[in-house]
């Protein structure tokens, strides 16, 4: 840029002409230069952050398929455009190349672990509960008839939401046992 260009546009300048000492006198042409990172978006999905039971309201930009940018919703009236440090990070949930996407399991005294298959994963897990129920379940208990299971309990995380959590209750409930808890105290 030419010195008498840059001279009138020096922010002092700018502010004796009248120009706003923190708007326009303080913008450079580099800021003007600049461009939202979301602008050239395919499609915005409305959503809410996994990340804990506050929810706050995500705006997720998606550009040829792909998750470019997640920010804050300003018409959430949960959270009215904000997001925590970690809401904003949240976009490395489906992007970053670390995500583990395969179902991995260690066997008892093993030091390795497994690929699994999904399916295969759930009927494991599925055979666990059905046989640790049967084999600890309990008809009475001091006389009493109790009709429960000492040895399943389950504790949620604070990504669960309301709806998920009455699932679960209610499974557990169904199943017959009675250590149901969550880790969410906000
Ligand atoms: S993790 Fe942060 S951004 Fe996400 S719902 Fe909780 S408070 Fe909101």
């Amino acid at each position: 840029m030419a010195q008498g260009g840059w001279i009138s546009r020096w922010p002092v300048l700018r502010q004796l002409r009248g120009e706003n000492a923190r708007g326009s006198a303080a913008r450079s042409a580099r800021t003007d230069a600049l461009r939202p990172r979301t602008e050239d978006a395919d499609s915005v999905a409305r959503s809410v952050c996994p990340y804990c039971a506050v929810g706050c309201g995500q705006l997720v930009y998606v550009k040829d398929g792909r998750v470019t940018q997640i920010e804050g919703d300003p018409d959430s009236p949960i959270s009215r455009g904000r997001l925590c440090p970690k809401g904003s990070a949240s976009k490395q949930l489906v992007t970053h190349p670390g995500r583990q996407t395969q179902v991995l399991y260690r066997r008892p005294h093993g030091t390795e672990w497994e690929s699994l298959d999904l399916e295969t994963a759930m009927d494991m897990i599925a055979d666990r509960v059905v046989r640790t129920r049967r084999e600890t379940w309990q008809q009475e208990e001091g006389g009493k008839v109790v009709r429960r299971t000492m040895g399943i309990a389950s504790l949620g995380g604070a990504t669960l939401d309301n709806e998920e959590n009455y699932l679960m209750k209610k499974l557990y409930t169904a199943l017959g046992a009675i250590q149901v808890e969550n880790q969410a105290r906000i």
